[in-house]
């Protein structure tokens, strides 16, 4: 009844809505202090190719609040978009990213992989984002195409002109583009022509049960399908098992990310990880 009465209606009388308010407002508080402190650490995920070797990994911000434990950023994502929190966190992010991708770059069994990062709609929508991502990417001195960014079709709510207009400054930059959370959103394929993309993500929504319901692996087919007639390279999110992995593969699925190979993982495990793994040899 609240949206009804407008976007600006508070609503005194519904204990519910005030009690959510308050949490959120918690929420908001909790948040910056934990910017304030430096309570948000990075784990990193990796993605493998075809052959199963690491082609990189994706950035996942972790919080980790001093009296609870490991809060999961779908808790509060919403909230540091709101608060345009996630404006300086993730330019943090980008910016351990381009620090990380450095330091890889100057080893030979490292200097290959990638880096992907989630970028919020509030974040790309800033007026100085495509300069932000210039300045890091120069003065972190990396090669611009292993810095990944995963953007989302909730992006188009903006307009198609300006999303086009700005993901073109980003890849004139040089940098990778994907199309994280594909199938979720509400993007038309007219549009999704006119997108410079250079990949799209399937959501772990229809990879779950890809291989007991006809219609998750119908939209699978069709995104691998897709993004193979629009020459984009396509990435499974949220593989778990040697038999969706298969399928997909058997599709057309040129890069995979899940547990089956990897949890995301703090920078040390992961290069413990790494090391593990024979010098190039498949996860
Ligand atoms: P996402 O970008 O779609 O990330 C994939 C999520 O799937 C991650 O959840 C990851 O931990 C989880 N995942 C990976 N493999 C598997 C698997 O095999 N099975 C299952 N069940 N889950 C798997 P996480 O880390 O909780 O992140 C959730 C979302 O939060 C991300 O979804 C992304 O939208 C957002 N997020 C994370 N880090 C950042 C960030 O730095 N900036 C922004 N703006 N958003 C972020
Ligand atoms: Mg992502
Ligand atoms: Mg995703
Ligand atoms: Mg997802």
């Amino acid at each position: 009844q609240a949206k009804a009465a407008g976007r600006n209606a508070v609503c005194f009388f519904d204990p519910e809505m005030q009690a959510t308010a308050t949490e959120n407002a918690a929420l908001a508080t909790d948040l910056r202090q934990a910017w304030r402190e430096g309570q948000f650490l990075i784990d990193y995920q990796p993605q493998v190719g075809a052959d199963g070797r690491m082609t990189g990994v994706e950035a996942l911000l972790r919080w980790r609040h001093p009296q609870r434990d490991m809060v999961p950023p779908s808790h509060f994502i919403s909230t540091a978009e709101e608060t345009s929190l996630i404006i300086p966190i993730g330019h943090w992010v980008l910016q351990q990213a381009c620090a990380q991708l450095a330091e890889w770059s100057k080893r030979e069994d490292r200097k290959h992989l990638s880096i992907a990062v989630n970028v919020s709609v509030r974040q790309f929508r800033h007026p100085d984002f495509v300069d932000e991502v210039m300045t890091v990417v120069r003065e972190s001195g990396i090669a611009p195409h292993k810095l990944k960014l995963e953007l989302t079709e909730s992006l188009l709510a903006d307009g198609i002109e300006v999303t086009v207009a700005k993901m073109g400054n980003l890849k004139a930059m040089g940098v990778t583009l994907s199309l994280d959370d594909f199938g979720m959103g509400y993007s038309s394929l007219s549009y999704l022509k006119r997108l410079p993309l250079d990949q799209l993500k399937i959501d772990r929504e229809f990879v779950k049960d890809i291989l007991t319901d006809a219609n998750d692996a119908a939209i699978a087919k069709t995104i691998i399908g897709l993004a193979q007639s629009l020459g984009l390279g396509v990435i499974a999110e949220g593989v778990e098992t040697p038999e969706q992995r298969a399928f997909l593969a058997k599709q057309g699925c040129d890069e995979f990310q899940g547990f089956l190979f990897c949890k995301p993982l703090p920078i040390e495990e992961l290069e413990s990880f790494m090391d593990s793994l024979e010098s190039g040899a498949a996860v």
